[in-house]
């Protein structure tokens, strides 16, 4: 018996420089890049089993100045599922992705029920943090999305982030 696997993508937004290149490419290679070169947009095919299921998932790392201005609408209608990505270390940069989600929301037609993620960068750099644990908390709270602090360079709670993507996207889009 050959089973269809259920295929997903995924698409990882955020201001330059938050590291997003780095939590893909430690999902995805498991490796930590230090100096990604950040005008670089690259999909990546990944096969993870979440509760005991198989599901391919391609993963797409946004790069580009396209984010701030007129945007590139097609990631965003095309994506099933959304990673916004901002640093710990960076206020500034969790504005930005209030930003995306409000873009993802009016393409989408305002529909609340698709598969988000909210990620806090660079976790390991403590003595650099600007955005308290809380402050996310009460947002990520009031949007409704789950969120993750994280670390590409110490390997934290990344994959925790793609498995919550996929229960949300296998809920939302069934049969892939
Ligand atoms: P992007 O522009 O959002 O893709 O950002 P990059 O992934 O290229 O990362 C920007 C910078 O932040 C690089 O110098 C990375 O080495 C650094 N960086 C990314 N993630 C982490 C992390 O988890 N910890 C630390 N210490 N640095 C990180
Ligand atoms: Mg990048």
């Amino acid at each position: 018996v050959v089973l269809t696997m259920r295929k997903y993508s995924a698409v990882v937004l955020g201001a330059g420089g938050v590291g997003k290149s780095a939590l893909t490419i430690r999902y995805g290679r498991n490796v930590f890049v230090e100096h990604y070169n950040p005008t670089i947009e690259e999909e990546y095919h990944c096969q993870l089993i979440v509760d005991g299921e198989r599901c391919s998932l391609d993963i797409l790392d946004t790069a580009g100045a396209e984010q701030f201005t007129g945007f590139n609408e097609g990631y965003l209608k095309n994506g099933h599922g959304f990673i916004l990505v901002f640093s710990l270390t960076q206020d500034a940069s969790l504005r930005e992705i209030d930003n995306v989600r409000q873009q993802i929301l009016h393409l989408r037609g305002g529909d609340m029920n698709i598969p988000v993620v909210v990620v806090g960068t660079k976790l390991d750099l403590a003595s650099e943090r600007e955005v308290p644990r809380a402050t996310i908390q009460e947002l990520a709270t009031r949007w409704g999305i789950p969120f993750y602090e994280t670390s590409a360079k110490r390997n934290w709670h990344v994959t925790d982030v793609f498995e919550d993507l996929v229960r949300q996207m296998r809920r939302c889009y069934p049969n892939g």
